[in-house]
């Protein structure tokens, strides 16, 4: 069992370590390292050799070289600005050491005359003789020269002999855990400890062995940990009883039959998968995960239909009224007329919304779509019995949760998402609840015609449009954002727009962050209403609107973007069954590399493809936004590299879940990784 002494001294303050001040704690803080713990987990990414010792006369300017050198003679120069300077030699020749800010006094120190030292540092020259600026790695003591040094990623202030001396006192210090994995788990990385791991991961040799049996255990410790929370997460769910929803198949086939589509078989299966969940006694907790136009609304809407005809109430939440809209739309379409189906909107006038909410209260409303604004306090339901959320990826976990026990225990929850990752990954953000997976899209669906444009030729791009808008299409003309780190900077777009009203007039609108709501909803249903035909935006508008009649997309300046969001925003079109096209548009002729991602975009329509593609080359971190979600970004593990440690960590977690294994043991793992801010009670 553990001890809670035994890990203490890992989420002790840094204050602690020996010769580290406040001055230095602050500068750790300030990059959000907090405790010991935390600095073990900033990894060294070089390291510089010192081990090998060179003369005088073998040294290669602008190289690092470590020598031996005797001091010989100072020259302290009584005039402000001029750099202190020590003349040094060994028996093949001279050096200088130039020092811009040290007191005489520290250089006396470091290089007293006629002792043999040994400095280690980039060899510079100047007047043609050697010299060593600012010499930082110096000793008489050559063996704590002459060896390999890591490079951190170093904080302003704090040298890295400094830093390179703190993490050694920590790994000396490194308190020994008892064991947390079983045998058969410790096998699969040469039995190697915790601390051993950390031990090696800090040895420069180590720097990027991530086949190694210490990084694999780390990275597997940092996966299994996360899954861990998850599966909590999800066992307390699962052990909420409800009142299962019993419904008629045969009203659902009705219509399904009524459609002027069949479903695909994937939407069938989830479908069912949903409807096992409904009817049975515990509280469903499911996330539809399908690429950009593969059908999720309609099953959304077929399950909320069983949940009312069960005798429940249902509310459906989209990212923005346009959306929710189109449910509302959609769902009025199909289910029968006898449903009491409405929508909270913000344009509502005080009276019609206090109707909405008595009736609602009254369980006299069946069906209820909105914004947020459905979550509100003072939005009551009488037996409310699914909430069904749309677009939401960037719900994190907290949220999440919050959902599930907000609807009480009845409520079933499904969330919809149009974000293909890689399994890995949704194991990770998603573990928290069953996933139900549409892969295939419908059979109708022409592909989208991908093609990379200079933007030199964009009098091409101009008589292609004209060409489609003639035909009486709609266009998307998207600009990115300048500097991503200013969100206001929407000068591009603001650009385009006054330069292709000239040539369209009354033909284009423009839609950027500062647009207020009301007028973006006022803008965006007049193209939907087909008022005009040009729409400039940056990236803000949502996912998930249908537009049936746009079928074109130009996206300027594509390098800017990643290959997954390039694949949501050319999602906007293709959703009909009409030709459409997607132009990416670039500044300057693009690398083989560049070229490569978008021979990716241009080949497949597969979002989870593209998506597992964008990380083998990104990282995974970037990948639309998943640094919101509330997951922490992994330090070690890597979804797609590490994919094998994934799976084990889940069929690990399958196993413990099965024998009911008391967690307790995790609990440093967990501790110490930092996820517990998402089930504090963990035993
Ligand atoms: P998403 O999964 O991105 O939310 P939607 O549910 O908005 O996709 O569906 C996109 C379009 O595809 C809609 O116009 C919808 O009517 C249509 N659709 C859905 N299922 C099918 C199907 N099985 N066959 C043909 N069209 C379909
Ligand atoms: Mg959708």
């Amino acid at each position: 069992m553990h001890n809670e002494s035994e890990y203490k001294y890992l989420t002790s303050d840094l204050t602690i370590l020996k010769g580290v001040g406040k001055k230095t704690t602050d500068l750790l803080k300030r990059k959000k390292i907090n405790n010991i713990f935390d600095l073990l987990w900033k990894l060294p990414k070089t390291y510089t050799d010192r081990s090998l010792s060179s003369k005088i006369k073998d040294l290669r300017i602008g190289e690092n070289h470590t020598i031996t050198i005797t001091p010989q003679k100072y020259n302290f120069p009584r005039v402000r600005n001029l750099p202190n300077r020590v003349l040094c030699n060994d028996e093949t020749g001279e050096i200088e050491c130039v020092f811009f800010n040290s007191y005489e006094g520290y250089i006396r120190k470091i290089l007293p005359l006629g002792k043999q030292i040994t400095i280690s540092g980039k060899i510079g020259i100047f007047k043609n003789k050697y010299q060593l600026a600012n010499p930082k790695y110096v000793s008489e003591d050559s063996s704590l020269i002459k060896q390999k040094h890591n490079n951190y990623s170093l904080t302003e202030g704090i040298s890295e002999k400094i830093y390179n001396k703190i993490i050694n006192q920590i790994i000396n210090d490194l308190p020994i855990l008892s064991e947390w994995h079983p045998k058969k788990i410790l096998n699969k990385f040469n039995n190697i400890s915790w601390n051993d791991s950390i031990k090696e991961l800090h040895k420069p040799e180590n720097i990027g062995k991530n086949k190694k049996n210490f990084y694999q255990r780390l990275a597997f410790d940092e996966i299994f940990s996360t899954f861990l929370v998850n599966s909590e997460i999800r066992k307390k769910i699962k052990k909420i009883k409800k009142e299962n929803k019993v419904f008629d198949l045969i009203k659902q086939k009705k219509i399904i039959d009524q459609l002027t589509f069949s479903l695909t078989s994937d939407q069938k299966k989830v479908l069912d998968e949903i409807n096992k969940d409904l009817s049975s006694s515990t509280k469903m907790f499911r996330l539809l995960q399908g690429d950009v136009g593969s059908g999720k609304t309609i099953i959304s809407i077929l399950s909320a239909f069983n949940t009312i005809n069960s005798g429940f109430q249902v509310s459906v939440m989209a990212p923005t009224e346009i959306l929710a809209r189109q449910h509302f739309n959609l769902a009025k379409n199909i289910l029968p007329k006898n449903l009491n189906i409405e929508m909270i909107s913000g344009k509502q006038d005080l009276k019609t919304k206090k109707d909405i909410l008595t009736r609602l209260s009254d369980n006299k409303i069946d069906l209820i779509f909105g914004t947020h604004a459905i979550f509100q306090k003072k939005v009551n339901f009488k037996r409310l019995g699914l909430i069904i959320i749309d677009e939401q990826h960037k719900f994190g976990v907290n949220q999440r949760k919050k959902l599930s026990d907000k609807g009480g225990n009845n409520c079933d929850v499904l969330l919809m998402t149009a974000t293909p990752i890689p399994r890995t990954l949704t194991m990770t953000v998603y573990g928290d609840m069953d996933l139900s997976i549409i892969r295939e899209k419908p059979k109708n669906r022409k592909p989208i015609k991908t093609y990379s444009k200079l933007e030199s030729r964009i009098e091409d791009v101009l008589k292609f449009i004209k060409k489609e808008i003639r035909l009486g299409n709609q266009i998307f003309w998207v600009c990115p954002l300048i500097e991503e780190s200013k969100k206001i900077d929407h000068s591009s777009a603001v650009k385009k727009f006054e330069y292709l009203k000239k040539i369209f007039p009354n033909q284009v609108s423009l839609i950027h962050g500062k647009t207020s709501i009301e007028n973006k909803e006022i803008i965006l249903n007049n193209f939907l209403k087909n008022k005009f035909k040009i729409l400039v935006s940056t990236t803000v508008i949502e996912v998930g609107i249908d537009f049936p009649n746009a079928n074109v997309i130009i996206i300027e300046n594509a390098n800017k973007f990643g290959l997954s969001q390039l694949h949501q925003l050319r999602g906007r079109v293709g959703r009909g069954n009409k030709e459409s096209s997607c132009i990416l548009m670039f500044k300057s002729n693009l690398s083989n590399n560049a070229k490569k991602r978008i021979n990716i975009l241009k080949e497949s329509n597969d979002g989870f493809k593209i998506s597992e593609e964008d990380m083998k080359i990104r990282g995974f971190g970037d990948i639309l936004g998943f640094k919101q979600s509330g997951i922490k970004n992994f330090k070690l593990a890597d979804p797609i590299h590490d994919k094998d440690l994934f799976m084990l960590a889940e069929k690990e977690i399958k196993r413990i879940e099965k024998s009911n294994e008391n967690i307790s043991k995790f609990k440093p793992l967990i501790k110490l990784y930092d996820r517990a801010d998402i089930i504090n009670d963990i035993a």
